[in-house]
């Protein structure tokens, strides 16, 4: 399957924008700059193909990850010198430490929850650059390793800080190898979410949360104290996780009544992800538990069956849930919730899961997987 990697910044362009027009050059000039940066990496990724690992023949991917910190020690040359290997103690630097943490917890989740190795299930190394640039205001990954900048201190802190935004950006690369849901519209919408969803699992499991425990925040602790906002996303209230004179206001929609027609953000990935977000709260809420294991699973079989079209729409997305649902458990408790749960976001679904909805209907090829 050709993969088409994403380039995804934690911080989305329009977001930054908006940052760059502020009047107070303190402000503007790192949120310009890091802009500038973020578009010679896109442009480096389209123009820099990407060959899949491809798995070891006769050799079993090992349970424990292969990582590897470096230290770009504020320019933008990567990876930098490495300074944490695979199994090395921990250093002075507390962001080696935590990214180096981050990269295991990605790892430990996949792999205990839903037997992936990695990646992309064969073991792929995890590389993550720290100290990327100065003031950089982002994190990203770029197809083959993690980026993270240290924020400017005035609008973001050190993006090592929030778990669930490394588990966001290792993320895309499980969905480029699997489901690989192209980068616009509703189909790039379905792929930023399960970055956000996968993203709060990792850090729900590493602190050992239920569902309701959880805050289902994207990116908690990286704004700084001055910006009156709690983080970047809220799974839980989608729209509600910032409202500040120099960020503006958090602009997603929880449900299809208010999903946001733009051209901006690859037509609004980062936006209407709220709304499959938001479904997902309302599946796990409705479940209890441990969020990774029932409504974790069934997302994470929609991602990795090889079912779903690369430009699934929401309606197909939610209708391969209610499918794989019944595939995994029956037609039992957590059919019925995920029903319930896609219903209150504004998506209708059909129950037993082997029929697509009537509102949008689904090309051969994208339909729901056929389990058990
Ligand atoms: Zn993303």
């Amino acid at each position: 399957m050709e993969q088409t990697p994403v380039f995804c910044t934690i911080v989305p362009p329009h977001v930054l924008d908006k940052v760059a027009r502020n009047e107070d050059r303190a402000l503007a000039e790192p949120a310009r700059r890091t802009l500038e940066r973020d578009a010679a990496e896109r442009t480096r990724r389209r123009l820099t193909t990407v060959i899949g690992a491809l798995p070891v023949t006769g050799a079993e991917p090992s349970d424990r990850p292969r990582r590897t910190i470096s230290d770009a020690a504020h320019r933008t040359d990567l990876p930098g010198r490495a300074v944490r290997g695979e199994g090395d103690t921990a250093v002075a630097d507390a962001t080696v430490n935590r990214a180096y943490d981050g990269l295991g917890a990605t790892f430990e989740l996949y792999l205990t929850a839903y037997g992936r190795h990695s990646i992309d299930d064969s073991g792929l190394p995890l590389d993550a650059t720290v100290h990327y640039d100065r003031d950089y205001n982002n994190a990203f990954w770029n197809g083959e390793q993690m980026v993270f900048g240290d924020g400017d201190g005035e609008i973001f802190l050190d993006f090592t800080l929030p778990l669930d935004v490394i588990g966001h950006e290792l993320t895309h690369g499980v969905t480029q190898y699997t489901a690989n849901l192209d980068y616009f519209g509703q189909s790039g919408a379905l792929n930023e979410s399960m970055s956000d969803v996968f993203g709060s699992l990792i850090k729900q499991y590493a602190l050992g949360q239920t569902a309701d425990e959880a805050d289902w925040l994207i990116g908690a602790g990286l704004l700084a104290p001055r910006v009156t906002g709690v983080a970047l996303r809220s799974m839980k209230a989608p729209g509600t996780a910032y409202d500040d004179d120099v960020l503006g206001k958090d602009p997603q929609p929880g449900h299809m009544d208010s999903y946001v027609r733009t051209s901006r953000d690859n037509g609004g990935v980062h936006i209407n992800s709220g709304i499959p977000n938001r479904a997902f709260h309302l599946l796990a809420t409705a479940l209890g538990g441990n969020a990774w294991e029932r409504a974790g699973l069934v997302w994470y079989d929609v991602l990795t069956g090889g079912e779903l079209s690369p430009r699934a729409t929401f309606a197909e997305f939610a209708q391969a849930t209610v499918a794989a649902a019944a595939g995994r458990f029956g037609e039992g408790e957590e059919h019925a919730a995920v029903v319930k749960a896609w219903s209150e976001v504004g998506i209708a679904t059909v129950l037993g899961g082997t029929d697509v909805p009537r509102q949008s209907p689904a090309p051969e090829g994208a339909r729901p997987p056929a389990h058990g």
